[in-house]
């Protein structure tokens, strides 16, 4: 008999939940946090009055080399989503967002 293992990310205040990784630093602490839409949503309303009040952060000068094999993620999955249900744009309501989906989202918030 044969043995399949699946890893699956879950929300960390939800374990029924599917989970994506939000990495958080604040000050000296870092976080990764897994979290679902809803915690995604909630999180981003709790620093929203911190946020709305700081100045646009600067360009980050170019690293000269890469110390992570994987890149921070480009856009917050709540947020794309939101943006394709207003402007008619297909999206799985669960999952990885399409390349070609977060490039429209990107391209409209410009
Ligand atoms: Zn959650």
């Amino acid at each position: 008999m044969s043995k399949e293992t699946v890893m699956r990310r879950v929300c960390d205040l939800h374990n029924d939940r599917e989970g994506f990784e939000v990495p958080l630093t604040v000050g000296v602490h870092a976080y990764a946090l897994d979290l679902c839409y809803e915690c995604q949503e909630a999180l981003l309303a709790a620093v929203e009055p911190f946020t709305d009040a700081a100045p646009a952060p600067a360009a980050q000068p170019t690293p000269a080399r890469r110390t992570r094999k994987t890149a921070a993620p480009r856009t917050v999955p709540m947020l794309v989503r939101e943006w394709c249900a207003a402007n008619g744009v297909p999206v799985s309501p669960h999952g990885k967002i399409p390349r070609v989906v977060e490039d429209q989202y990107l391209a409209a918030q410009a």
